[in-house]
């Protein structure tokens, strides 16, 4: 059976929380954020959210997403998105992708060759345990 932890295991080193523009945030993903932090919408819209038009994003503090503190502080709300990182199913169709996100994710098995990896990550997403939408 395959083991997630054969091709990726989080260092928590940031890197993916950190830049200008965060992911965005889908209606589900606002619904479950909202829920997990235990505020109105309209408090974490206030507090959280950076809206430009129909785009929903994190805001930004300090160069990295406002939930980002030595981790992730609002994990179990946290957008799809976020939980897919870094396991994006494209990284199976182009050998290009799969090396560029290897190069910025300490998280995944450095070692591991392409074959192997792709071979693991289709099994782990036909298990459906990771996000693969
Ligand atoms: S929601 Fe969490 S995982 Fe996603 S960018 Fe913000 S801190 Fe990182
Ligand atoms: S870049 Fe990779 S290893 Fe670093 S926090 Fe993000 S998922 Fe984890």
């Amino acid at each position: 059976m395959a083991d997630i932890k054969d091709i990726f295991e989080c260092t928590q080193c940031g890197y993916c929380c950190q830049g200008e523009t965060t992911v965005s945030l889908d209606d589900n993903d606002q619904k479950r954020m909202t829920q997990a932090l235990g505020l109105s919408e309209a408090e974490v819209r206030d507090k959280y959210w950076r809206v430009t038009g129909n785009v929903v994003q994190m805001k930004i503090v300090d160069s990295h997403c406002i939930f980002y503190d030595e981790g992730c502080t609002v994990h179990n709300g946290r957008p799809w998105r976020c939980a897919q990182w870094p396991l994006h199913p494209s990284m199976l169709a182009v050998r290009s992708n799969f090396e560029t996100i290897r190069e910025s994710c300490p998280g995944i098995n450095q070692e591991i060759s392409y074959d192997d990896f792709c071979r693991i990550l289709q099994e782990l997403m036909d298990e459906q345990t990771i996000i693969h939408c």
